[in-house]
């Protein structure tokens, strides 16, 4: 398959580190299978690896914004 986005490049399955950033928080998650381009190093994540990487971004959100009221109270007393 050749890249869509250079048309040079093979598209081959490969490992991505993603980040994700929402607001001044930044997610990376290392290792997520993907099609690498050999040439330019674009990327496409399949489908259901994109949802699973939506639903750990709101885990750790969520998990984190629980960490940063926990670290203001205490920072507060
Ligand atoms: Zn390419």
């Amino acid at each position: 398959m050749e890249c869509s986005f250079c048309n040079q490049g093979v598209m081959g399955e490969g490992l991505k580190d993603i980040v994700l950033q929402n607001g001044n928080a930044v997610i990376v998650v290392h290792g997520i299978p993907a099609m690498v381009c050999s040439h330019c190093g674009h990327y496409d994540l399949p489908k259901e690896v994109q949802e699973e990487l939506e639903k750990i971004t709101r885990e750790i959100l969520q998990r984190d914004a629980h960490m940063k009221m926990f670290r203001m109270r205490k920072g507060e007393a």
